[in-house]
């Protein structure tokens, strides 16, 4: 599918729930209302999308939330994500709390790649961030998931001013000695919580020189596609890689490929754009295959071309976690 901008749009992010076993500072309220879980898509209308949107040209899906891992039978829905005609690639992102006992089934299931989300390596930090996580569990999440072969493991930081923005340094360090690809997202302003976000963004630029200050300067790698958010650097002699993910201070959109469904049947067109079409209520009322394509076809057609965030325009809908980021 092609935008009206002419850009190729293929990789489809998909949020399996709004709910999610932690309460991140930068992603939600502490109280949290989540939908009931007839307002969220099922699984037949899941494949039923996927099938659609796979016609029109979708070849990339990555399950995301809330937090993926807490919808029930997870495995078997990726099982059966992974035989859809046209999808070549599917993988999760997830805070990896669940994944010491779903890395295995999910590599198994046909799952290809899993992104981890990891803040701090500091117990305490990563509590008052997660509001109630536990490190060790994600610690045991990207063993498991580095054991069952979902390889390279990514892992997001969102870099938080008073909560990790020191912490970027320890975090860079894992890539010494870890063929890991460690990506520091700037924190972007959505919904209820767009004022705490927009006071704590920490700058790429800010992030980089604090880790060129103690670990040495960062080389820029060849043959960046132009397509992922992250530009890839590495430091002097180590394994994995460090992405820089600027979406608020140097946005990537000419290079945007993606568009997301909302756990509740939305198809969103742009991350930081209130903007979707309804995909639930014409499914639930039996569109046709056809129609559905047309939908998807018709929505990448309206997609923007870039977010407002330079001139104040915040989307106001949803906060990240009711998207999928
Ligand atoms: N629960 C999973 C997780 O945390 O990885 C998947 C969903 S989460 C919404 C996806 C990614 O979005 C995570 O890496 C998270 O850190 C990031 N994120 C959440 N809120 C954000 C915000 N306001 N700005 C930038 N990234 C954000
Ligand atoms: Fe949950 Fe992920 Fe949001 Fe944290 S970032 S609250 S783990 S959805």
């Amino acid at each position: 599918m092609y935008d009206s901008y002419g850009r190729h749009i293929h990789y489809l992010r998909l949020s399996l729930t709004d709910a999610c076993n932690l309460r991140c500072v930068y992603c939600m309220p502490e109280v949290m209302q989540f939908r009931p879980r007839k307002e969220l898509l099922q699984d037949d209308e899941i494949l039923f999308l996927l099938c659609a949107a796979a016609a029109e040209g979708v070849d990339k899906v990555r399950l995301t939330g809330g937090e993926p891992t807490v919808r029930a039978g997870l495995v078997n829905l990726v099982r059966q994500i992974v035989q859809i005609s046209g999808i070549r690639e599917v993988s999760i992102t997830t805070n990896g709390l669940l994944l010491s006992r779903l890395a295995q089934p999910l590599a198994d299931a046909g799952l290809r790649r899993v992104n981890v989300s990891l803040d701090t390596l500091d117990e305490a930090k990563f509590r008052r961030i997660t509001r109630w996580g536990t490190l060790g569990d994600v610690w045991a999440g990207i063993a498991a998931a580095e054991a069952a072969g979902l390889r390279p493991v990514k892992l997001n930081s969102v870099v938080t001013r008073g909560y990790n923005d020191k912490d970027v340094v320890d975090l860079a360090r894992l890539t010494l000695e870890h063929d890991w690809d460690v990506r520091f997202i700037e924190l972007m302003p959505l919904g209820s919580v767009s004022g705490f976000q927009e006071s704590a963004v920490v700058p790429s630029r800010e992030t980089m020189g604090r880790i060129e200050s103690v670990l040495g300067p960062l080389h820029e790698l060849p043959g960046y596609s132009g397509h992922d958010p992250a530009r890839p650097y590495r430091l002097e002699g180590a394994k994995g890689t460090l992405g820089f993910i600027s979406s608020v201070t140097e946005p990537f959109c000419a290079g945007c490929n993606r568009v997301r469904i909302t756990a509740d049947g939305k198809l969103r067109l742009c991350l930081l754009r209130d903007g979707e079409v309804d995909l639930l209520t014409p499914l639930r009322a039996g569109a046709s295959f056809t129609d559905l394509c047309t939908l998807i076809r018709n929505g990448v057609a309206q997609k923007p071309w870039g977010h407002g965030l330079a001139e104040h325009v915040i989307p106001v809908g949803r906060v990240m976690s009711q998207i999928g980021g």
